[in-house]
């Protein structure tokens, strides 16, 4: 990467009056000149500018295979990433019985024949330790470190329109400048803790699951409370119910979850999978999620139920999320779904010996899948252990949390420490903490104010050259996210190779065509029973967050067809230019 160390300190005294002056005579707004200051001021400081072709936020598995095609190319590229290391959201979920619930064969990188032969998955599923170990392994064997840089957060990142370039800031002061800005930020990086009245005046240690303490912590012999019972709280529950010495799990909303059944892995399966690498990605890319499995082809009411009750059976003996996959109606018709719903019910009733404590734990208000469905080891029989006691908070909500404890109706639990698995502020959290200024100073934020807006999930119009991996309107999150990444991240790279065949400057979403696959998106999404609950696909879990929901539910194929014949039909859709002109059309007429 060119490195460019473009002021010193002292030497522009002068110039910033200039600056400032051409940056008003150039309509910027004052969000933008400040933000110009603040760089002047931090060059003044004798801060660092660097330029790179590519500047990619995150060193998530998006961001590590960016940055590998980015140099396939010949362009230069560098990755900003806030934590210490790759591996995104599996560097921050550490916590005990953090697992993928993607089978491990399949939940990798498929870009490297040589890659996918040479390493090896221990597990049936894969845990956080493993993956974030592979996600090294794969960062060393690319030799991506070297354009890293990490412990560094991008605050802003701000287009400029003479240029065509981005501006990216750092809380570290290092800035960027470069011709193309990949948002690499993850669906699931920033975690969500909800304002909860007390719960800074909590004297305990408070642990969230996305972003766990990396030293670990001991809690054995204390009392717990853990807050959120999502695929995170799920997990963790039945490791910390084996440390704890009182767990109070604190329950808003009952889950529905089929057992993981993890096992080491099985050297024949292994092999089988390693033999036939190809042909199975290429099937599992054939599926609605990106991941192989066997999917049933008859409505669940075409079926006696002696039958159905047959195949949930076996479905629910084999394990994993593909207990969904039994019949292809299960998330369009609500009678289907409630077999299969009624059918795990059953389960959650024989799983927990006190029909007392079984009754809160069983789902009612949601369809089955509408909300991710979990993949648990022994969640339900935990319930079963002397020191567990589940907290229902649909009777007893959470008053406030005090010094001590949690007040939950009229009974106080004593706490020595609190887990919050509360989740994420999905799709969209991670890429609304960056001051994201596009064409004429708007921000992202106010264009997103309503919902977020894509084309594809992929660029956002009134922001050039600016590509989001598994953005909202992509189906990122109802699939194996590897196989979207890395699906995204070529269609990327192919299209920035087109932009400079073409010496083009820029490629921009056009406003009808965004407009047009947010209608798709949604009404694609209300032919389903996904909208009956009020989910993180929806936004549904931050306060004021529009209820808008995010991926597209038509299926990773479909979705992947149309990105690919966009690009074969000369990125229909897109404005493709050279140098954009200040005086063009106008943000407002483009509905940003
Ligand atoms: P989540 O599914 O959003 O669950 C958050 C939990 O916190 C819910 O039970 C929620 O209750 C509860 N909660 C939030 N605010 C609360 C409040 N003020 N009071 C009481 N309860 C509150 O989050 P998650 O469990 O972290 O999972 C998020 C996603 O990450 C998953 O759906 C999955 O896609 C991914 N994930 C995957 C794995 C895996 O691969 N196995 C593991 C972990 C996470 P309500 O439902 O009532 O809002």
């Amino acid at each position: 990467m060119d490195r460019l160390v473009e002021f010193l300190a002292g030497a522009c005294a002068c110039f910033f009056g200039n600056v400032a002056a051409k940056l008003l005579s150039e309509k910027f707004t004052r969000k933008q000149l400040v933000e110009h200051n603040e760089l002047l001021d931090d060059r003044a400081r004798g801060q660092v500018l660097e330029a790179c072709d590519v500047l990619i936020v995150g060193a998530g598995f998006a961001g590590m295979y960016m940055l590998h095609l980015a140099r396939g190319l010949g362009l230069s590229a560098a990755v900003v990433e806030t934590a210490s290391g790759v591996g995104g959201t599996w560097f921050w979920n550490r916590y005990p019985g953090a697992r993928c619930d993607v089978e491990s064969m399949q939940y990798s990188y498929s870009f490297s024949e040589e890659l996918q032969q040479e390493w090896h998955w221990s597990e049936r599923y894969a845990s956080q330790p493993e993956i974030l170990a592979y996600a090294n392994y794969v960062a060393k064997k690319f030799d991506l470190f070297r354009d890293m840089k990490f412990n560094t957060r991008v605050t802003s990142a701000v287009f400029q329109e003479e240029e065509s370039r981005w501006l990216v800031s750092t809380d570290q002061g290092t800035q960027y400048r470069a011709k193309w800005c990949v948002m690499a930020t993850g669906c699931l990086s920033a975690a969500q803790t909800p304002n909860i009245p007390g719960l800074e005046t909590f004297k305990g240690g408070i642990y969230h699951t996305g972003n766990w303490p990396h030293e670990g912590i001991i809690l054995s012999g204390q009392n717990v409370g853990v807050i959120g019972t999502g695929s995170s709280g799920i997990q963790v529950v039945p490791e910390l119910a084996k440390q704890a010495k009182h767990l109070y799990v604190f329950q808003r909303t009952p889950n529905f979850s089929i057992p993981a059944r993890n096992r080491p892995m099985d050297a024949d399966y292994e092999n089988s999978w390693k033999k036939n690498y190809r042909e199975r990605r290429a099937l599992a890319r054939s599926m609605p999620a990106g991941i192989l499995a066997q999917f049933g082809d008859k409505s669940a009411l075409a079926v006696s139920a002696e039958e159905r009750r047959r195949e949930y059976e076996r479905r629910w003996a084999a394990g994993g999320t593909s207990f969904m996959a039994a019949y292809p109606d299960l998330l369009r018709n609500a009678e289907a779904n409630e077999t299969a719903a009624e059918f795990v019910r059953e389960k959650i009733r024989q799983a927990v010996e006190n029909p007392t404590v079984a009754e809160p734990l069983v789902p009612v208000d949601h369809p089955i899948g509408a909300k991710r469905i979990c993949a648990d080891t022994s969640y339900f029989e935990t319930f079963n252990r002397a020191n567990v006691t589940l907290v229902d908070l649909r009777a007893n909500p959470i008053r406030d949390i005090s010094p001590d404890g949690i007040m939950a109706g009229s009974d106080f639990y004593e706490l020595d420490s609190l887990v919050m698995a509360t989740g994420f502020d999905a799709i969209t959290g991670a890429l609304s903490k960056i001051g994201v200024v596009g064409r004429q100073g708007f921000t992202l934020k106010e264009k997103w104010r309503d919902g977020p807006k894509t084309f594809l999930g992929l660029m956002s119009a009134g922001f050039p050259n600016l590509f989001i991996v598994t953005g909202p309107g992509s189906p990122s999150v109802l699939t194996n996210v590897i196989v979207a990444i890395e699906d995204n991240v070529k269609w990327i790279a192919d299209c920035i190779a087109h932009i400079l065949d073409v010496n083009a400057d820029y490629i921009e979403a056009a406003a009808s065509a965004e407009e047009a696959w947010m209608e798709q998106v949604r009404k694609t999404a209300e032919g389903t029973l996904y909208i009956q609950a009020k989910s993180w696909y929806l936004g549904g879990n931050v306060p004021g967050k529009p209820a808008v929901f995010m991926p597209y539910v038509g299926g990773l194929p479909n979705y992947q067809k149309i990105c690919d014949e966009v690009a074969e039909d000369g990125y229909r859709g897109f404005d493709i230019g050279t140098r954009l002109k200040r005086t063009g059309r106008k943000m407002e007429a483009q509905g940003c």
